[in-house]
């Protein structure tokens, strides 16, 4: 038996070599990733990480789980082919590796843009170990700092480095910050936290052209004309999947790899997961790809259990957090399809949470500094118990005598 080969050694991939040992799998489990240090976890990069000199990162797992679950960790070898009727794969620089089962952990890569200037040196964007720690060597000598984009990378970003003392611009194409996640009242209230630390937002605004000195970036021209100095512009425009290599082999693809409730691809043999793969999500009946370490190793998983010949369908309460400054946010459930929404605590107090309705189902709840509500949000919605927003109104007691 070649086992199963996992392609991919990030939240998801690790995650999947790990419960495939804890389900009872026996076969050989081959776990491939380009990069060349242990798997580490991302979400630091852009929080704790680019702030401190001496920051380490942090290791998924110990080398000692690898060797300890025989798991045959290959770091720094990239997969440049799937052969799905031989089931082999090909390796960049030569080589092949056969597999019984393939999953496909390819996760994403920042969208690139199109742009004057895009290639200049202190023009970079954060996904990796390895840009993290460009990012923190170029920030220590640059003043001035322009991020694009106003998701939540771009925010932290943002609030780290202005803790540090740059002066930080963010351009935002659309009208609002975190257009994507969350509510207006959740982005506006970000916007104006930031604005009072300090940092400069311009939404409704994009970067035209960036302007260079002996190849190096110098300044960001606005779509409205202004010059704004940059000795660093980071991109933070969003993700694509890494979806090559199934689209060379022929797997359904549709904004991700396609899968179905058991992580499934549209070949038997080969399953995808995490950032990479998009699925019909049971919460909402929608198509989604999910960007989280929840979903990446929630589905991871259920891949392992899948290929142990499980059936279970995925079911998991999607949740996700970010730190921007001195607000920890978290969000639970998808939110989309919302018509109406309770407040409970205190914008003026920097914490309070925003439980979004469908008619009397609840969809999800955004909380800022309300660690308690995220939590039992998720038990509700993991129970699928929706409580009436009089009850919401009821604070934390009253939530959790109606879930009791
Ligand atoms: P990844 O972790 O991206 O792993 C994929 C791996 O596959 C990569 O190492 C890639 O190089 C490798 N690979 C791709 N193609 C090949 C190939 N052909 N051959 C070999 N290897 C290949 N999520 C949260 O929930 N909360 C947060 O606060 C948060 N903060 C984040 C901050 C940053 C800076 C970043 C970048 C992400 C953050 N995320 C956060 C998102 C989260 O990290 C991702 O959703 C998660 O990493 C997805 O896991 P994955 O395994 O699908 O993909």
């Amino acid at each position: 038996t070649n086992g199963v080969v996992i392609v991919g050694a990030g939240h998801a991939g690790v995650q999947a070599a790990a419960s495939l040992r804890e389900e009872g799998y026996e076969g050989p489990v081959v776990l491939i990733g380009d990069e060349e240090e242990l798997p580490y976890h991302k979400p630091p990069l852009s929080k704790t990480f680019i702030k401190d000199p001496e920051a380490k990162p942090q290791p998924l797992r110990g080398e000692a789980f690898y060797t300890g679950n025989t798991i045959d960790y290959r770091p720094g070898v990239r997969i440049e082919s799937i052969d799905a009727g031989a089931r082999r794969l090909e390796v960049a620089g030569g080589g092949k590796l056969a597999f019984d089962r393939l999953v496909l952990a390819t996760g994403s890569r920042p969208r690139l843009l199109k742009l004057d200037g895009a290639g200049l040196a202190g023009v970079v964007s954060l996904r990796s170990l390895a840009d993290a720690r460009l990012i923190r060597e170029l920030s220590a000598r640059s003043q001035d700092v322009v991020i694009l984009g106003g998701g939540f990378i771009g925010l932290e970003i943002a609030a780290t480095v202005r803790a540090a003392g740059r002066n930080v611009t963010v351009v935002e194409a659309v009208d609002r910050l975190l257009g994507r996640a969350v509510a207006p009242v959740i982005a506006a209230h970000v916007r104006q936290r930031l604005e009072a630390i300090g940092v400069r937002i311009l939404t409704g605004t994009t970067v035209a052209r960036l302007e260079g000195e002996g190849g190096r970036v110098s300044a960001a021209i606005t779509s409205g004309g202004e010059r704004l100095p940059a000795q660093m512009v980071i991109i933070g425009i969003g993700v694509v999947p890494n979806v090559e290599l199934a689209e060379a082999v022929g797997l359904a693809i549709g904004n991700g790899i396609r899968v179905d409730q058991h992580m499934q691809s549209s070949v038997p043999e080969i399953l995808a997961i995490g950032d990479a793969a998009s699925y019909r999500h049971w919460f909402t009946g929608g198509d989604v790809r999910l960007e989280s370490v929840q979903n990446a190793t929630d589905q991871a998983r259920l891949a392992a259990r899948s290929i142990l010949g499980h059936a279970e369908p995925f079911m998991a309460v999607p949740w996700f957090w970010s730190d921007i400054g001195d607000m920890k946010l978290q969000m639970v459930g998808l939110t989309q399809g919302g018509d109406h929404h309770v407040v409970l605590g205190d914008l003026a107090e920097n914490k309070f949470s925003i439980y979004h309705y469908a008619g009397n189902r609840l969809l999800g709840i955004e909380s800022v500094n309300r660690p308690a509500d995220h939590m039992l949000g998720r038990k509700m919605l993991g129970a699928g118990f929706s409580p009436t927003p009089q009850t919401v109104a009821g604070g934390p007691d009253a939530l959790k005598a109606a879930l009791a």
